[in-house]
């Protein structure tokens, strides 16, 4: 029985379901789930580190840098969801250099596609993995997630004239999924516009509380990168790729990647409650030229003229409004006596 199929069934059975547990299913299912069945993340989109090899070299002299201001302790470099595996690979080789940095760091991969994990071992051979954060291994850590956060199931609810309701997928009289609202379950507030939809992804709560254990125990930072909302808000932000083409998201349930932009305001906010420093969020391209993408861009131009035009393309993709240098964010959660960080 295909997803889709199964889908039907359990809403015949059991009722329309939230738009999270329908894209948990679409993503985590463990035999028909977008992760444990597409190893080929790029053919449906392409993410920073895989669209040039410049964002992981930073990210990497970044995480070098930063655990020299901790004090060079023995450290996990743990990454949230490393996809095939290209920024590790592209961080790793651009710190080899850096004194001590690689005899003090043990990789830990928090991934949870089967196919996945094998493409990443084949790219950085020396990382262990654990399923979830909390099972990564105690103490001084450094956590980059990369497009970890948009995979995190969203809830929607949705303003209608008179009331709240949440959004749900359920059938049509054909037994067609379909979209749906709850009955009313909030009184509205009056400055939301009729047909304005708030998101929540809950697993975020409970990825920020996990984050606040972490670095409350053993000092530690964490680097989210991310697309956030874009003004105006009350959107709805719940996207399907599949070959780089936006999809229903209904159609075929399993072979396209969903996603849901970051509310970057609610990661602040859960991570200022837990104590934590925030920095952040700020674009993705004012980070990176903070870290000297432009410069580190020419050096490699100059060893390589042949390759100095794609090199510019690369940098416009990484930083340019247009593309991905503001709709993509930055935020830096740290524990509590830490300096700021660099590049905000
Ligand atoms: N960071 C990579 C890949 C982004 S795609 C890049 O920038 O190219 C999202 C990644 O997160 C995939 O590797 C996916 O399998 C993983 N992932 C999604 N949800 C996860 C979860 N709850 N726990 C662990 N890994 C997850």
């Amino acid at each position: 029985m295909s997803l889709k199929e199964q889908l039907i069934e359990h809403c015949r059975e059991a009722g329309p379901m939230t738009v999270a547990e329908f894209m948990g299913a679409c993503l985590y299912d463990p035999d028909y789930g977008y992760y444990a069945t597409r190893p080929g993340l790029a053919d449906d989109f392409i993410t920073a580190p895989e669209a040039s090899q410049m964002f992981g070299e930073l990210i990497g002299l970044w995480c070098a840098h930063e655990w020299e201001v901790m004090g060079k302790p023995a450290i996990n470099l743990i990454e949230l969801g490393p996809g095939r595996g290209v920024l590790m690979q592209d961080a790793w080789r651009a710190t080899q250099r850096i004194e001590g940095f690689h005899d003090a760091t043990n990789i830990v991969f928090v991934e949870t596609s089967e196919p996945l994990k094998e493409e990443q071992g084949e790219r950085v051979p020396l990382a262990e993995w654990a399923p979830r954060l909390e099972d990564a291994p105690p103490g001084a850590s450094i956590v980059v997630g990369n497009e970890f956060l948009d995979c995190l199931p969203i809830r929607q609810f949705v303003r209608g004239e008179d009331a709240w309701h949440e959004k749900l997928v359920g059938l049509d009289e054909s037994e067609k999924l379909i979209f749906g609202l709850s009955a009313p379950i909030a009184a509205p507030d009056s400055d939301d516009e009729i047909g304005a939809v708030r998101e929540v992804a809950p697993g975020l709560d409970s990825l920020i509380y996990e984050i606040e254990r972490r670095l409350m125990e053993a000092p530690g930072r964490v680097l989210f990168i991310d697309y956030g909302y874009a003004k105006p808000e009350g959107a709805d932000t719940l996207q399907a790729l599949k070959r780089h083409k936006k999809v229903d998201p209904l159609d075929a349930p399993g072979e396209a990647d969903l996603t849901a932009h970051v509310d970057f305001n609610r990661v602040a906010y859960l991570a200022n409650e837990a104590g934590l420093q925030v920095h952040g969020p700020i674009p993705q391209g004012q980070f990176l030229r903070a870290l000297g993408l432009e410069v580190r861009a020419q050096t490699l131009s100059k060893a390589n003229p042949e390759r100095a035009e794609r090199i510019q393309r690369e940098v416009r993709r990484l930083m340019h409004a247009d593309e991905m240098g503001v709709l993509f964010k930055v935020i830096c959660l740290s524990s509590p006596d830490l300096p700021p960080p660099a590049g905000f």
